[in-house]
């Protein structure tokens, strides 16, 4: 395993990397939130752990600028507050887990271990919703028993957004997943996209929403 703990509190920080290390983790501190999305696109981390309470950007600013580049890195936040805000903020910006403190180190570990397991499962299957089916490694869908042809663009953005099920995916989001978009790149080429897997996947069951003003949500399609 290797982690990148975001934490300025460099005791507490000490103290989880040396229980890390001990367990043979290879792990790296940053005390800041500012150069993670750019350390995460040179090493190869398995998880990230992130506090929110950081000077400079705080930990959900960070998340945000992690998922916007693309990352679909497990990522477990840390948070001083237990508040229902803080916890849905950090679920919507993309967080896949979330451990108020102070808590207990050994429980930090089991909870960093199955988000990586879990992780590890989802990228290998294939991934199902309603009559949809997507194996992301193939890159090959299925609506029932019929097989659709998606592009390459649309095969990137179907495989996060079924990763991400359910929650909102913003357009930054998801245009940095485009190879040679970035989010400068026209809304309307993200909507002509998104309008075209919507019509291919649909028929399954499942709807492809526009949130208003924050991106997109896959989900299945309510009964009528
Ligand atoms: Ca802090």
């Amino acid at each position: 395993m290797h982690v990148l703990i975001v934490e300025d509190d460099l005791p507490l920080a000490d103290s989880i990397a040396q229980a890390m290390r001990a367990q043979g983790w290879r792990v790296d501190l940053s005390t800041r939130g500012e150069p993670v999305a750019a350390s995460l696109q040179q090493d190869e981390y398995d998880v990230l752990v992130l506090d929110i309470g950081l000077p400079g950007i705080d930990g959900l600013e960070t998340l945000r600028r992690v998922r916007a580049q693309g990352s679909v890195l497990p990522v477990l936040l840390l948070t001083a507050r237990d508040t229902v805000e803080d916890r849905v903020l950090g679920l919507e910006t993309g967080a896949d887990d979330y451990l108020v403190k102070p808590f207990a180190l050994d429980e930090l570990l089991a909870r960093l271990r199955a988000l990586v397991r879990r992780h590890d499962v989802r990228q290998g299957e294939t991934m199902v919703l309603s009559a949809l089916r997507f194996d992301a490694s193939a890159r090959r869908a299925m609506v029932g028993d019929r097989p659709v042809h998606l592009s390459a663009r649309e095969c990137v953005v179907l495989n996060y957004l079924m990763l991400k099920t359910g929650r909102i995916v913003s357009r930054e989001q998801l245009a940095g997943l485009v190879p040679g978009w970035d989010a400068a790149t026209s809304d309307n080429a993200l909507e002509l996209l998104v309008s075209r897997l919507r019509a291919k996947i649909e028929p399954a069951g499942v709807r492809l929403r526009t949130v208003r003003g924050l991106g997109y949500t896959l989900e299945l399609a309510s009964p009528e």
